[in-house]
C-alpha cells in the first residue's frame, strides 16, 4: 500500500510503499477514505513533540471502512480512529474517567502509524461510530479538531460570550456548537487575516477581529487554539473576573511573563490535553442532533507535505483532508 511517512523530524514525508497490514486481535484493518490534516501533525513533522516513533505515518482524523478484524464494528462498517489509541486500563487516570492523561497511551499518528496511507491498524476499543449525515471528508475534521475543540468548550464552562482565539479547524465546528447553544462567538485571527475574519462572521462570530486587539465587550470565558504563547496574557486581560482561559493545543510557544493583576480577580487558566472515548462519543452524538458544516479542502494522498504547508501558512479555511 501507499503511505506517507515520516523518516525524521524536519524532512518532508515520503512516499512509500509497504507491506499489507495484519491486524492482531482487538485490532480492525481499516480501508481509508479520508484523513484529516491537524496542527498536531505539523508539530509531530517540525519535531516539536518529542518521542514519537519513525518511521512514521501521521494522521489521527481517521475516516475508514473495516476490511476485517472486527467484532465491534463488523466488515462493511464505517469508523472514525481519533488520536487516543490505546491506554493501560490500570492506572489512577484510567481508572477514574481520565484516560486522557494515562502516562502510557500511545496517540495515533505518533506512537503508532495513522491514516496518511491507504490502510490503517487500529485497537477496536478506541474507535468511534461515526453519525450517518456527515460524508466521508466532512467527518474527518470531528474527530480531533472537532472533539477536542469539545473537550475545550466543556471546560470553558456556561459562558455567554466566548473567545475563540485562532479560527481554523477547531474553531469553525465549535463555533457552529456554541452559536446553537445561543452563545455569542468572538473570534481572533492572526492580525490583518481578513479572510478568516469573515469566515467566521459567515459562521456566525457576534465579533471578529486582530488577536492583539480588544473585543467589544468583556469575555465570559476564550479558548486558545493558535499555538502562541503571547495570546495567553492577550486572553486574561479579554476575560472577566471569574473568566477561564483554556489552552486547547498540545504545544505553544512559551508564555511571556505577565502582570499578576491579570490573572487575579480568580480567573483561570487551564490546558486540555487528549481526549478520552467518552469524550468522542459525548461530542459524535452531538454532532448527530446538531448539523455541523465542516468547510474542508481535499488533497490527494501524495500531496501530504502540500497540505501541511498550506496549514501552517493559514493558506485555506476550515480543516485540510487528504483522501486517498
Ligand atoms: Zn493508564
Ligand atoms: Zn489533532
Amino acid at each position: 500500500m501507499r503511505a506517507m511517512r515520516l523518516h525524521r523530524p524536519g524532512a518532508p514525508l515520503a512516499l512509500d510503499r509497504i507491506g499489507p497490514l495484519e491486524p492482531e486481535p482487538g485490532q480492525l484493518l481499516v480501508k481509508v477514505l479520508a484523513c484529516g490534516v491537524c496542527r498536531t501533525d505539523l508539530h509531530i513533522c517540525d519535531g516539536e513533540l518529542a518521542q514519537g516513533k519513525t518511521p512514521l505515518v501521521p494522521g489521527h482524523e481517521i475516516v475508514g471502512r473495516v476490511v476485517a478484524g472486527g467484532e465491534r464494528f463488523p466488515a462493511g462498517t464505517r469508523i472514525g480512529i481519533p488520536w487516543l489509541g490505546w491506554t493501560c486500563g490500570e492506572c489512577e487516570y484510567c481508572a477514574s474517567g481520565r484516560e486522557n492523561l494515562c502516562a502510557r497511551a500511545r496517540f495515533t499518528g505518533y506512537h503508532l502509524d495513522g491514516g496518511y496511507a491507504e490502510y490503517a491498524l487500529a485497537d477496536e476499543r478506541f474507535c468511534l461510530a461515526l453519525p450517518e449525515s456527515y460524508g466521508d471528508a466532512e467527518a474527518a475534521p470531528l474527530l480531533c479538531a472537532g472533539l477536542i475543540g469539545y473537550r475545550c468548550y466543556a471546560m470553558a464552562g456556561d459562558a455567554r460570550r466566548l473567545g475563540l482565539y485562532g479560527f481554523g479547524a477547531a474553531a469553525h465546528v465549535l463555533a457552529q456548537v456554541a452559536r446553537a447553544e445561543g452563545r455569542e462567538v468572538y473570534a481572533f485571527t492572526r492580525p490583518g487575516d481578513a479572510a478568516a475574519q469573515a469566515f467566521a462572521r459567515r459562521l456566525g462570530a457576534a465579533w471578529a477581529g486582530d488577536s492583539d486587539g480588544d473585543p467589544p465587550e468583556p469575555l465570559d470565558a476564550a479558548i486558545l487554539f493558535a499555538p502562541v504563547g503571547a495570546l495567553l496574557p492577550q486572553a486574561l486581560a479579554a476575560v472577566k473576573p471569574g473568566g477561564r482561559v483554556i489552552c486547547g493545543g498540545i504545544h505553544m510557544s512559551d508564555i511571556p511573563s505577565f502582570r499578576y493583576a491579570l490573572l487575579w480577580g480568580e480567573r483561570r487558566v487551564q490546558s486540555v490535553a487528549n481526549l478520552t472515548r467518552a469524550d468522542g462519543e459525548a461530542f459524535l452524538a452531538r454532532a448527530a442532533l446538531t448539523p455541523i458544516r465542516t468547510e474542508t479542502k481535499s488533497y490527494p494522498l501524495e500531496e501530504a507535505n502540500a497540505a501541511l504547508q498550506d496549514l501552517r501558512h493559514g493558506r485555506f479555511s476550515g480543516a485540510a483532508v487528504l483522501v486517498p
